[in-house]
């Protein structure tokens, strides 16, 4: 490898924060701190006086450590800004304290209270909303679920009291249902809005709207607060947001950088998991101290590789310092998500496999090595033929930088990118957002059941193509959630509760009808998770040969029910599962999953202990009612062509489906690599089609 590029310490374009005149924010400090005192005396006594000076220990402590964080100087400044203004940006490298810190801030400035309503802080992941309530909760030594708390699907650790809560931006929109105009929030805080998820991108539109409307409103003396926006990123679009947001003043946080060594493969590489292990060896032989941060795209490669690092490990002979590899992706448990975070032992080296959540949303202590393979796995669509994908693809440069800058936050550090420097000139500038290159079809919903209804006029950032949103419309008026004017219907406002794509939600609705909810309960779990099955490299054959016995003859669907029956009758039993092959971590992921669709069905009112026994198809005839659209029949020469679109497709090599021959096939995935293939794959008859969806197949021949 050869040594090209130079991080620069302290980013040029970065500019410093200005001070300024604090006197109003103070005042309102000090009020907020008296209300406080107050409340404090009332409840005092002498029991608690030892936890008391405990809490004000800690309190210092926390301040001591906040103080030194690159932020800290700038406080004041972005405290009169926000109070100044309608809508502020705040660029900042990744942990200079934006996301922990700018909440705190409105909170001791008074800007949030009670009364005036509190701050939301959006995040793209799940993990990252939770972990930083943990965190503001320990720096303002209140307990998680008080004053500070978080939202996320499934787990709701927030209390009328909570005044700083971090969600997920997935959240927020749910919240906006019951919520119109968000009253119970005076500042909604968009984080990480460089990443341009399709929901981020959605909120922008959406919070836009609403502040403009409860502006209005204050302005007719209604008895509204008006909204402030924060908009907070780690890279340098800031100009963008800022036009996108009536001129919003923009505060530049610097960071501390340190120096990056970059480099970069002499040739590119064939097999990024072998360069990645490869590259792993070469740093633990040659260079002693700091954990290895690897970016990998996503959680097959990170399984895979981190058996591979420990078979590794277990060659490291005598005083040599051991390796641990430390897996980190969304779907994780949160408990095996925090070994990232904890100190590795003594005499041994973290190495950190991770998706981009990696990238920008949390703060990993220790790193100095980054391993970046140049790759992650990006949701794709094609509105023409309606096919969705989930595609590796090279990154952009923006997201590039951004790893290399993960290895040198505490220090100088090295950063070793898999491909060419050739390869890196021809990445493009920056990731298409997302609202781009995915199927609108649940953004569509969300957007019309919060009250949106003309979602072509709607206020987007970058405007997704005419033909996709027409798209999308078309899908939900096929899957009945909306009518034949675009509103929405009964059935559509149903779906829209339902925290998961619109064609679960419908299948999970019409699993009431045809008496299987426990069934699609349990399926639509399993298949959450990438997959329940283990698949060692050197075991192939043999792991397949042993899980023939769960096969069923329909295919997937009711194969994945097969492997949850075994699992239950022997109680989740660790060597029951060892000697099948399957995966018991995915597998308990997938039935809390389980459990929190079984409460949303019982709010719903949709029996979930409903069951079919023995009549199987129906399960088949029910998801058929949401995947009619992912379906493919049987062509004369052996061949399955979509029914949307005519598309070639084939049956993945996993599938149980996989050599057979059926009049017709429904899919819950269609990838691309070197060929169109399907996953999730079951058996139908071109006859239920039309029952499955008669307003859809009403006119087409099939
Ligand atoms: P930003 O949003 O600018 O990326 P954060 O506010 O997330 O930064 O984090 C600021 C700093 O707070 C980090 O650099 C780290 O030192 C500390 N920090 C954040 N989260 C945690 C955590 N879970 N545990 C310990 N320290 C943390
Ligand atoms: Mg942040």
């Amino acid at each position: 490898m050869k040594r090209v590029v130079d991080f620069q310490e302290d980013d040029t374009a970065a500019q410093d924060l200005k001070f300024s005149d604090l006197a109003e924010a103070t005042k309102i400090k000090e009020r907020s701190s008296n209300k406080k005192q107050k409340f404090n005396k009332n409840n005092s006594n002498n029991n608690n006086k030892v936890d008391r000076a405990q809490i004000k220990a800690k309190r210092k402590e926390m301040l001591d450590f906040r103080k030194k964080l690159p932020i800290y100087s700038g406080r004041d400044a972005i405290i009169k800004a926000i109070q100044d203004n309608p809508a502020v940006i705040v660029m900042g490298e990744t942990g200079s304290g934006k996301t922990t810190q700018i909440p705190q801030f409105i909170k001791e400035a008074g800007i949030i209270s009670d009364t005036l309503g509190g701050v939301a802080i959006t995040q793209p992941r799940r993990v990252a909303a939770v972990n930083l309530a943990k965190r503001v909760a320990e720096e303002t030594v209140t307990k998680l679920g008080g004053q500070v708390g978080y939202t996320v699907r499934f787990d709701d650790t927030s209390s009328p009291h909570t005044i700083i809560k971090y969600l997920t931006d997935g959240m927020l929109l749910r919240e906006v249902l019951s919520d119109e105009l968000l009253l119970r929030y005076k500042v909604i805080v968009l984080d990480e809005a460089h990443e341009r998820t399709l929901r981020t991108d959605m909120l922008f539109g959406m919070v836009k709207n609403i502040q403009r409307i409860r502006h209005e409103k204050a302005k007719n003396g209604e008895n509204v607060e008006e909204l402030k926006i924060v908009v907070m990123s780690a890279t340098l679009d800031a100009e963008k947001f800022s036009e996108f947001f009536d001129g919003a003043k923009i505060l530049y946080v610097s960071g501390r950088l340190h120096p990056v060594d970059t480099f970069f493969t002499q040739e590119p590489q064939a097999d990024y998991l072998d360069a990645t292990l490869v590259s792993i060896f070469q740093i633990h032989t040659k260079n002693p101290h700091g954990d290895i941060l690897v970016f990998l795209p996503g959680q097959e490669a990170i399984e895979t590789l981190t058996g591979l690092v420990n078979d590794y490990a277990k060659q490291l002979r005598g005083k040599q310092q051991r390796l641990l590899p430390c897996p980190l992706f969304a779907a994780l448990p949160p408990s095996q998500q925090q070994r990232v975070f904890d100190p590795a032992p003594a005499n041994t080296r973290k190495v950190i496999l991770a998706t981009n959540i990696a990238e920008t949303s949390i703060t990993i202590p220790g790193i100095k090595y980054v391993i970046d393979c140049g790759l992650a796995k990006m949701r794709g669509f094609n509105p023409k033929i309606g096919v969705e994908s989930l595609l590796l693809h090279p990154i952009s440069k923006s997201s590039a930088w951004q790893r290399t800058g993960r290895a040198g936050r505490e220090r100088a550090g090295v950063c070793y990118r898999l491909y060419t420097e050739d390869t890196f000139r021809e990445l493009e500038d920056d990731t298409v957002p997302e609202i781009r290159r995915c199927n609108l079809a649940a953004a569509v919903l969300s957007l019309k059941a919060s009250g949106i209804e003309n979602i072509l006029e709607f206020d987007y950032m970058d405007r997704p193509s005419r033909i996709s949103l027409v798209r999308a419309l078309e899908e939900l008026y096929a899957l009945g959630a909306i009518d034949d004017t675009g509103t929405l219907s009964p059935l559509g406002r149903k779906m829209s509760e339902f925290p998961l794509d619109p064609a679960f939600s419908k299948v999970l609705i019409t699993s009431a009808e045809y008496g299987c909810t426990m069934e699609v309960i349990a399926i639509v779990s399993l298949l959450s998770v990438d997959t329940i099955f283990f698949t060692p490299s050197d075991k192939r054959e043999q792991a397949a040969e042993v899980r023939k016995k769960f096969l069923h003859p329909d295919g997937d669907h009711l194969t994945l029910l097969n492997v949850l029956k075994g699992y239950w009758e022997v109680k989740g039993d660790v060597e029951w599962c060892k000697e099948n092959f399957i995966n018991i971590r995915n597998v308990k992921i997938a039935l809390e999953v389980r459990e929190q669709l079984v409460r949303f069905c019982e709010r719903l009112e949709i029996p979930p202990q409903a069951t079919c026994g023995t009549e199987t198809e129906s399960v088949l005839k029910c998801f058929l009612t949401g995947f009619f659209q992912n379906t493919a029949l049987l062509q004369p020469d052996g061949s399955y062509k979509t029914v949307v679109g005519n598309q070639t497709v084939k049956i993945h090599p996993g599938s149980a489906m996989f050599g057979k021959r059926v009049e017709g096939i429904m899919y819950n995935e269609l990838v691309f690599t070197t060929k169109h293939y399907v996953r999730g794959v079951s058996a139908i008859q071109s006859a239920w089609l039309p029952l499955a969806a008669p307003k859809y197949f009403n006119n087409k021949a099939l």
